[in-house]
């Protein structure tokens, strides 16, 4: 469980509003992954539990980089793929480092590009990432305000 911190709710705050325009895969779509995949890494091929903390569902292009939350931009991948290895880099070069279990690079290379061609396309938002960024300060800000007032109220 998450403590409650300000920090924390600001975080929250941040993703539920891009979510409005940019929301995580369904359920559904999120259970395909798991067939297409077979139970294992994208990247590595180590196989997965469903539920357990070393599986994740990644971005293939991180949202630092502009990815989306979309299904065409998510791969399971194990925690060491995700967290400590890949990061922020551009996941074909990523990939050519990594030793699969039973396919090559070339093997996963187009398991992943058709992962991606099968997914349906994007809907096309239009959105202005900007006034999104813009949107998302104002509500921080006002969080900011309502948190320094009750710590105020609080001390006198
Ligand atoms: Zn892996």
């Amino acid at each position: 469980m998450p403590s409650y911190t300000a920090g924390y709710a600001k975080n929250i705050i941040s993703r539920a509003l891009v979510g409005i325009v940019d929301p995580d895969p369904t359920d559904r779509q999120i259970n395909s992954m798991w067939k297409y995949f077979d139970s294992a890494c994208a990247y590595c091929e180590v196989r997965l539990v469903r539920g357990q903390r070393k599986s994740h569902v990644d971005h293939l292009v991180s949202c630092a980089r502009g990815g989306t939350n979309h299904i065409s931009n998510r791969v399971l991948a194990c925690a060491t793929c995700n967290g400590d290895k890949k990061r922020d880099r551009d996941w074909r070069e990523f990939l050519t480092e990594i030793k699969g279990r039973k396919s090559t690079f070339k093997e996963r290379a187009k398991r992943i590009k058709n992962w991606q061609s099968s997914c349906p396309e994007p809907i096309s938002h239009g959105v202005d990432v900007d006034y999104l960024e813009h949107q998302i300060a104002n509500a921080k800000s006002a969080f900011d305000v309502a948190v320094a007032n009750i710590r105020q109220s609080k001390t006198t």
